[in-house]
């Protein structure tokens, strides 16, 4: 078996030229492996349909570039079934494993990647892994079938469990293939996907005939390049009835303010949305959007205005915003078991603050109640949207993996199922675009300050202005946020 590296992006040229950000596929390192003709051409399905199978060529277009002399576009993979096949049913032995925090639909992907192998390709050994990455080697595995996953879809949670820490890569690609697995299916993070790039790179080391499909998972929706993640829309759904509970709170009594902290740890979707979809917020804290307490524009008078005005207030408050304001001995140091950075729960620390504001100021009596569902959003099923759209990625997984690809994150991209490298949803963090119209809608449903002094306040120059924190470190323009500012306009 010859070994050799798989390039990260194809430039195909011609005049129709553009750059395609391939994925790896096993003959790009094992020579002389067999095909297979995919069993899915007899299912009963499929034989109605007039055009389904996709194309080895079928690419899907990331973004345009306009350019004289270069290539058109940024294209991936495009993901669905194939032709050919290159494992047969019968030698391939899949396992899936889900790791880092919990999010509505993992359990329906579980479930939809069991029946997806099972029912469209006809494979029985599917396994899952307990207990995240180190389930690989120090916990027990689970058989999985149709019937074992029949409707844990209606369950919160995931029922192979989950971790943080505990990635060793050598470990787990022994334990892999000690045990015979083909199919390594990794429902997870950034951090979870990162691990996934690690394990593929491992077994491409070892030569190994094994695909390695990463399927994301953010309830925060901060995975670049893809148009959503899976659970986002249950835990914005969930997030307003919290939302609707702070209000009924707050309008119930005299200056009553409701404060409700919802997931975001860098980045704000999950507050914008529930705000911009309950229309009972009336200030919208993210992390993308420095804000600041005391002074004119500041929290605090917008908060006085809002009682006077009206009596009552709701603020929704992401758990990232307002790292700014804590002193170094107010931020947290600890970290978790993964290394990512715990934060101070701003919720609770905002609530202090506004009330000690109105006992020191003395000129309200406030009535103020903090509501944190965030565990409550991470637990529930996922609604009926994503369970559609986790059933789809579930299926792209499975036709990738069947079809010899490996190395991949499924994803949808600009609406179309797209099998895209590692390092592209890994590399960086997709965030609220604060000059974006999308934040503008909803300061203007809130009538919030948007807390920005005169310095930072840009004219409207035309499309091509934009503020710094649009750039790439590099200095490129961050043509993902650029994409998803077209698709929201
Ligand atoms: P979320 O942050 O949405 O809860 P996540 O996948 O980012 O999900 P983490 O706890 O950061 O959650 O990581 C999940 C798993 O991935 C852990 O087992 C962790 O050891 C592993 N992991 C995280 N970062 C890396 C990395 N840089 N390299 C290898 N493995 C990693
Ligand atoms: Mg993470």
């Amino acid at each position: 078996m010859g070994v050799s590296s798989v390039s990260k992006s194809k430039v195909i040229t011609g005049d129709a030229g553009y750059i395609l950000e391939d994925v790896p596929h096993f003959s790009d390192y094992i020579s002389d492996i067999p095909t297979f003709p995919n069993p899915l051409k007899t299912h009963p399905a499929f034989t109605v349909v007039k055009q389904y199978f996709v194309h080895d060529d079928d690419t899907v277009v990331q973004r345009v570039i306009a350019h004289k002399n270069s290539p058109r576009g940024i294209h991936f993979r495009r993901a669905g079934p194939r032709q050919k096949g290159y494992f047969e049913p019968d030698e391939v032995h899949a396992c899936i494993v889900t790791c880092g925090g919990l999010c509505p639909g993992l359990n329906t992907v579980i479930r939809e990647i069991v029946c997806s192998l099972y029912h469209m390709y006809g494979v029985k050994k599917i396994l899952g892994i307990d207990g995240g990455y180190k389930g690989f080697y120090s916990r027990n595995t689970v058989p999985l079938s149709p019937k074992v996953v029949n409707d844990i879809h209606k369950r919160g949670g995931t029922i192979l469990g989950t971790s943080r820490g505990g990635h060793d890569t050598a470990k787990i690609v022994d334990s892999i293939y000690d045990r015979g697995i083909n199919q390594v299916y990794i429902i997870g993070g950034d951090g979870t996907q990162k691990g996934a790039s690690f394990i593929f790179e491992e077994i491409k080391r070892r030569g190994l005939k094994v695909a390695v499909a990463g399927i994301p998972k953010t309830i925060d929706n901060d995975i670049p390049v893809i148009d959503k993640s899976f659970g986002f829309d249950t835990a914005v759904e969930e997030a307003q009835r919290a939302i609707n509970a702070a209000h009924v709170e707050a309008e119930s009594i005299e200056y009553g303010i409701g404060v409700v902290k919802v997931m975001g740890r860098y980045s704000g979707f999950i507050a914008m949305h529930a705000t911009l979809a309950s229309r009972d917020v009336d200030c919208c804290l993210i992390p993308e959007s420095p804000f600041y307490l005391e002074g004119p524009g500041g929290l605090f008078e917008f908060v006085e205005k809002r009682l006077k005005e009206n009596g009552h207030m709701v603020i929704v408050i992401a758990e990232g915003a307002g790292q700014e304001l804590l002193t170094e001995s107010q931020l947290s140091s600890g970290e978790d078991a993964s290394g990512n950075k715990l934060l101070r729960d701003i919720g609770l620390w905002i609530s202090q603050k506004i009330k000690e504001h109105f006992t020191r100021t003395n000129k309200m009596a406030i009535n103020l109640k903090y509501i944190d569902p965030t565990y409550m959003i991470r637990a529930v099923p996922s609604n009926a949207s994503d369970n559609v759209y986790c059933t789809l990625l579930a299926q792209s997984a499975v036709h990738g993996a069947m079809a010899g690809y490996t190395g991949f994150t499924i994803g949808l991209v600009n609406g179309r199922h797209s099998y895209i490298p590692f390092h592209r949803i890994t590399e960086k963090q997709n965030k609220v675009v604060i000059t974006d119209r999308m934040w503008a809608r909803l300061l203007s449903s809130t009538n919030q300050p948007s807390f920005l002094s005169a310095k930072d306040v840009v004219e409207d120059k035309g499309e091509d202005e934009r503020l710094p924190h649009q750039m790439l470190p590099n200095g490129q323009p961050d043509s993902d946020n650029l994409v998803r500012e077209m698709c929201s306009s």
